[in-house]
């Protein structure tokens, strides 16, 4: 399984991709998780991401370039991945290409090495609340969301015990101009996959359990 999802902030990808990956045993690859490791761990990416990203602007393409150039490279990507949060430019998708070399459209929907694409739909309304809403453990990096999926005891991970934190890109304004980052340079992407007969459209509205099993039915 090579899998890319396509989807705005907050649409979920980073919760589907997760369990997909744990399904299929093949590595989730999140540029986000990525570069807030290399922040908290206080490399010299990290400081140059920091920023950026708290502004909910795109990092360069240069740098994220390098970054999944290198992932991609290591044994467990070999027999594949799901990557989420990239590609996020037309520039970074056609670089993939080179890398992955596969994605040429044979018209099956498939490429010649299995690329496939899955873009989430999720209307721009819906997004802002959600993000609001949602809430991470900055031990294991699990998921939750203060009304849809709330942990058992309020604002502490239910694995970690940990006490959850918003995301600094978490706020109104990053998440506004995130999601004009997304309509921008992001859509183009989905458009691009779409030409090339890779890419399966799911509503991400509801339920993560229905989600997921609209994206297992749009696999198979
Ligand atoms: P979300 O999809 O909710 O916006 P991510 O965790 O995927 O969250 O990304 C958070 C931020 O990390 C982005 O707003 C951006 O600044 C940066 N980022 C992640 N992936 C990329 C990428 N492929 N290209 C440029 N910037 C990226």
């Amino acid at each position: 399984m090579k899998l890319i999802f396509i989807g705005p902030p907050g649409s979920g990808k980073g919760t589907q991709a997760k369990r997909l990956a744990a399904q299929h045993g093949v590595p989730h690859i999140s540029t986000g998780d990525m570069l807030r490791e290399a922040i908290a761990g206080g490399t010299e990416l990290g400081r140059q991401a920091a920023p950026i990203m708290a502004s909910g602007a795109l990092v360069s393409d240069e740098l994220m370039l390098g970054i999944i150039d290198e992932r991609l490279a290591k044994p467990d990507a070999q027999r594949g991945f799901i990557l989420d949060g990239f590609p996020r430019t037309l520039v970074q998708a056609e670089k993939l290409d080179t890398i992955v070399g596969d994605s040429k459209g044979n018209g099956s929907g498939n490429g010649a090495g299995g690329l496939r694409v899955l873009q989430l739909l999720v209307p721009d309304e819906a997004i802002v609340k959600r993000i609001s809403l949602r809430r991470s453990c900055p031990t294991c990096g699990a998921i939750y969301h203060l009304e849809s999926a709330p942990p058992a005891v309020d604002t502490v991970c239910d694995r970690e015990g940990a006490a959850l934190i918003a995301r600094p890109d978490d706020n109104e304004t990053a998440v506004r101009k995130r999601l004009e980052a997304f309509h921008r340079q992001t859509l183009p992407v989905a458009t691009f996959y779409k030409a090339k007969q890779l890419l399966r459209e799911v509503d991400g509205v509801g339920p993560v359990d229905e989600v997921f099993e609209r994206i297992e039915k749009s696999l198979s």
